[in-house]
């Protein structure tokens, strides 16, 4: 079987392209791990347009659902795909249980991870206090006092999107001075009754049970003393994890150009790459904002332009 798109990819982007492609009746298989993308772990995702809110999980049972009342769209689920090679004409994705499909056309949305801190209790409090997305998460932060880690542009972003809703926030740092573009610091700081900046800070433990209850990190002996570093623990009820994000853009990264940041280039009208046959679209390309709506809207322009490179190919269009 070949097929004229493969689609890699589960959350709203992989999701979108996949529906447009089987709507314009392109040959086409989605490809995922699962479905429903980072926000899975979110509890309520309250800006999908036309959802006032849903948990992330939910969300992933819509965009099964919408995929599943697609005529003629192969749906690979719980499927990895490990490998994109080049052929003669177009190309052979290989997944990790061994099977292979050929294809003209690849629409990569494989997203992006969220860097992780890779401290005990991260991973255990995951949705019950630890949060990755501050835009979708702070209103659930009412009243609370609240960490967040890392200084640069994001985790300044994180204060200004929970200033609004938390009774105070702490900014940890690793560093001796902030990261992030002077403008954002000065306007996100301007409210020193609600921030606390704590530099030369490494978080070593969130701490909790149900729900996360303190954030333990330890500071540098002063330069002069002979002391050893001292680890506090600070009560918080929910700690942001903003220490970047890496785009899951390996499969392409010796068939594409990427930028210095690993995200695969694409022009922002078509979401067409350096490397004809491939478009990428979300969270992996180098669009400037990350965020459900958008990545879909990404795939909605790479299909349309994938059916009209294909109709054109083909002499349909002129
Ligand atoms: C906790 C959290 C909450 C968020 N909440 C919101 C929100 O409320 N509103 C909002 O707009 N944005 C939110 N975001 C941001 C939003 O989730 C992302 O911008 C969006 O998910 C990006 O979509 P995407 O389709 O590009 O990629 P992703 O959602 O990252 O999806 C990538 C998909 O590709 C699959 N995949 C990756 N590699 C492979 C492979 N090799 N083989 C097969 N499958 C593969 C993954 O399993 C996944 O299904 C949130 C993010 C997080 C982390």
């Amino acid at each position: 079987m070949r097929y004229d798109l493969v689609i890699i990819g589960g959350g709203p982007a992989g999701v979108a392209g996949a529906v447009y492609a089987a709507r314009k009746k392109l040959k086409t298989r989605i490809i995922a791990e699962a479905f429903g993308g980072q926000s899975l772990v979110s509890a309520s995702v309250e800006n999908w347009i036309g959802t006032p809110k849903a948990s992330g999980f939910d969300l992933g049972e819509m965009f099964k659902a919408h995929l599943k009342a697609q005529e003629g769209l192969e749906i690979g689920e719980g499927e990895h795909v490990e490998r994109i090679e080049p052929i003669a004409e177009g190309f052979r994705v290989l997944t990790e249980r061994g099977d292979s499909y050929e294809t003209n056309g690849v629409l990569l949305a494989t997203g992006s991870v969220r860097r992780k801190l890779g401290v005990p209790g991260e991973r255990e409090l995951e949705g019950r206090g630890v949060a990755y997305c501050s835009i979708c998460d702070a209103p659930l932060f009412g009243g609370k006092d609240v960490a967040v880690v890392g200084g640069g542009n994001s985790g300044l972003e994180a204060v200004g999107d929970l200033l609004p809703y938390a009774k105070h926030v702490f900014l940890f740092h690793h560093a001796a001075a902030l990261a992030g573009d002077p403008a954002t610091r000065d306007r996100v700081l301007a409210d020193k009754e609600k921030v606390t900046v704590i530099l030369n800070a490494e978080t070593t433990m969130v701490a909790g049970d149900a729900w996360v209850t303190g954030i333990r990190y330890r500071l540098p002996a002063a330069p002069s003393a002979a002391g050893a570093d001292e680890t506090r623990e600070l009560s918080v009820e929910g700690v942001f994890v903003e220490v970047g994000l890496d785009p899951a853009s390996a499969l392409v990264k010796d068939l594409v150009a990427l930028n210095d940041r690993g995200e695969v280039i694409t022009d922002p009208h078509t979401q067409a790459t350096s490397r004809p046959g491939i478009w990428a679209a979300g969270d992996v390309t180098d669009g400037r904002y990350r965020q459900n709506n958008i990545s879909a809207g990404d795939a909605v322009k790479a299909v349309l332009h994938i059916y009209e490179t294909f109709t054109k190919a083909a002499g349909v269009l002129q």
